[in-house]
């Protein structure tokens, strides 16, 4: 066999490494929780890649995951039959983190404990989180058709780096053996290990195993011990819903999203009929922090008559939707759909309109019946929604349905109110609906543009996000109501003033056309116009854009661009 060398950890391995213990102390026995999910997952690409090649069974096929400890010698291993790594695995799965934006999240981090354990929470642990109770693992490992001879053992402290040497390996898969640290040997144990299964790993569909002591031992003999599955083994999602408890939900939603915070809500169903699909999907309580990452992983995992076929299938969600996780098992797709044929496929589109309705439905409900719980997803990921009437033209009205903003009549920042509130409170005479855009919410909240609308009794939406010009530009209108920005075109609403207003006004414009025309003159035609107004009444003046003239947040943006 080769020899053995030594590798380096990727820097920033080294660094998430470090983090991850000292921030999950209180919750070390999630390492198995982790263990397994992998162990899961391999078995799942294992049937995948079997489909195509049926000899990767090597005459096995019959998948699980046996979980073995020794007290004395202070150790636990996880064994699985599935698709194991070769060499080249090994080094780019163990020993670089391959997910895109983990040194901008490094860089985020501020020192301060607690802050950094809610965000490595969003990043995801997996295999490292082993190194929370050992001081050093081995993971023995071979690929499914390949040759015995070419296993590999991997071994490290969590320090600076890890050895590798190849060893010969009968079975395919992968064994990991944990060396437990001094003071964590309460995790050698039946009991303990037993209920962790239960607890963190019952939904997973392949089943974990448990030397179990049978018959009786005789004196000074060993009593005889057989694998005995402890968890359910039955995939999550085809299980009905009476029989399944929210922590089932939670812990399954901690498997396929890689999160290992509560989801918010979960929408799980069966559908029969034109289509033959289950879903289970969920809505995270806090936005990843690669939400606005372009390369970000996104997408459900697909399934197609429970045969695990791929991760991140970016197909069946729009991209205003990117937050959503989870699975979806499909019995009309092909068991050899490729992202390729699903980019054509005639079905994708029925599901995919299927789904966000589920989505649309879900949050519009929960707006309505938990509003305290839709603030709280729409804090994390309102901007997200907000790309939706450019994105989806023919669910516009829907999402906007569910947009909130702050307006000149809620309290604060806060984004509150919907638009169908908005609309309900229109001042009678009212045709359209007020917004302003801007920077930030001083500079909006403090607009001269405002005062008239105030003195009106007109409410304005304070628009200060990012996205929110770009958005009002798709949606347009809402329950055929026009959106109008405040700070542009004519200036004088004259839908809100009434006749003598009108009047007043024009008399007024004649009185000082001497004095406006003076004005536009000293200010050398840098300006188009210059007109006396009812709108302000504690400013002197102000700068109005012109109706089809870009707005000012937008021109500022364009500006900052070089453009
Ligand atoms: P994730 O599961 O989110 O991909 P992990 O850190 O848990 O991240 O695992 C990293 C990678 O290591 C996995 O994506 C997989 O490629 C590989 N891996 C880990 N455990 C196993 C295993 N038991 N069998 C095969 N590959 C594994
Ligand atoms: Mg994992």
């Amino acid at each position: 066999a080769a020899s053995k060398e030594t590798l380096g950890f990727k820097t920033e391995v080294k660094q998430l490494l470090h983090l991850m213990i000292h921030s999950l102390y209180s919750n070390k026995e999630i390492f198995l929780r982790e263990l397994i999910s992998n162990a899961s997952d391999a078995c799942d690409k294992l049937r995948f890649e079997a489909l195509k090649n049926d000899a990767l069974y090597e005459g096995q096929s019959e998948l699980g995951v046996h979980i073995d400890f020794d007290a004395e010698s202070r150790t636990i291993s996880i064994e699985d039959n599935g698709i194991g790594m070769n060499r080249d695995d090994v080094i780019n799965h163990l020993g670089t983190i391959a997910k895109s934006g983990t040194s901008e999240f490094l860089s985020k981090l501020s020192g301060d404990q607690k802050k950094d354990s809610q965000l490595i929470g969003q990043f995801g642990v997996g295999f490292y989180s082993a190194f929370i109770v050992a001081d050093k693992v081995t993971v023995e490992t071979r690929r499914a058709g390949e040759d015995a001879t070419s296993a590999v053992r991997w071994e490290s402290a969590g320090e600076g780096d890890f050895t590798l040497e190849g060893i010969e390996k009968a079975e395919r898969g992968t064994r990991i053996t944990l060396h437990l640290k001094e003071g964590e040997e309460e995790f050698a144990d039946n009991f303990r290990l037993r209920s962790l299964i239960k607890k963190y790993s019952d939904h997973i569909a392949v089943p974990v195993f448990l030397p179990q002591e049978v018959g009786e031992s005789e004196e000074g003999e060993e009593a005889k011990k057989i694998p005995e599955a402890v968890n359910e083994a039955k995939a999550l999602w085809t299980r009905n819903k009476s029989e399944l408890s929210d922590d089932d939900y939670k812990e399954f939603y901690k498997h396929v999203s890689h999160d290992w915070n509560d989801p918010l809500v979960w929408m799980h169903n069966r559908v029969e009929g034109k289509l033959d699909y289950t879903s289970l999907l969920y809505i995270p309580a806090k936005a990843p922090y690669d939400i606005w990452n372009r390369e970000a992983t996104r997408g459900l995992k697909l399934y197609v008559q429970r045969v695990f076929i791929m991760d991140d299938a970016e197909q069946f969600l729009p991209l205003y939707l990117r937050f959503v996780k989870g699975v979806l098992d499909s019995n009309d797709l092909s068991l050899n759909v490729s992202r390729e044929i699903l980019q054509q496929d005639k079905q994708v589109d029925s599901l995919r309109s299927a789904l966000v309705k589920r989505v649309l439905d879900t949050l519009e409900k929960l707006a309505k019946n938990e509003p305290e719980k839709y603030q709280e997803f729409w804090d994390q990921f309102g901007d997200v929604l907000k790309e939706g009437p450019a994105e989806d033209f023919a669910n516009r009205e829907k999402v906007a349905k569910l947009f909130r903003f702050a307006t000149t009549r809620s309290e604060g920042q806060t984004q509150n109110t919907g638009l169908e509130e908005y609309v309900a409170r229109m001042r009678e005479g009212q045709k359209k609906i007020y917004f302003i855009t801007g920077d930030s919410y001083e500079a909006v909240a403090n607009s001269p543009h405002l005062e008239y609308f105030r003195t009106k009794g007109v409410e304005v939406l304070l628009l200060t996000d990012r996205v929110d010009e770009w958005m009002v530009g798709h949606l347009t209108e809402f329950d055929g109501k026009m959106f109008q920005d405040v700070t542009k075109g004519e200036l004088d609403l004259d839908e809100l003033a009434d006749e003598a207003e009108k009047e007043q006004q024009k008399a007024l414009q004649e009185e000082h056309k001497d004095l406006t025309d003076r004005i536009l003159k000293a200010l050398n035609n840098d300006v188009k116009t210059v007109r006396v107004t009812s709108r302000l009444t504690d400013s002197p003046a102000c700068l109005v854009v012109g109706q089809y003239d870009m707005g000012g947040h937008l021109r500022r943006m364009m500006e900052a661009a070089g453009q």
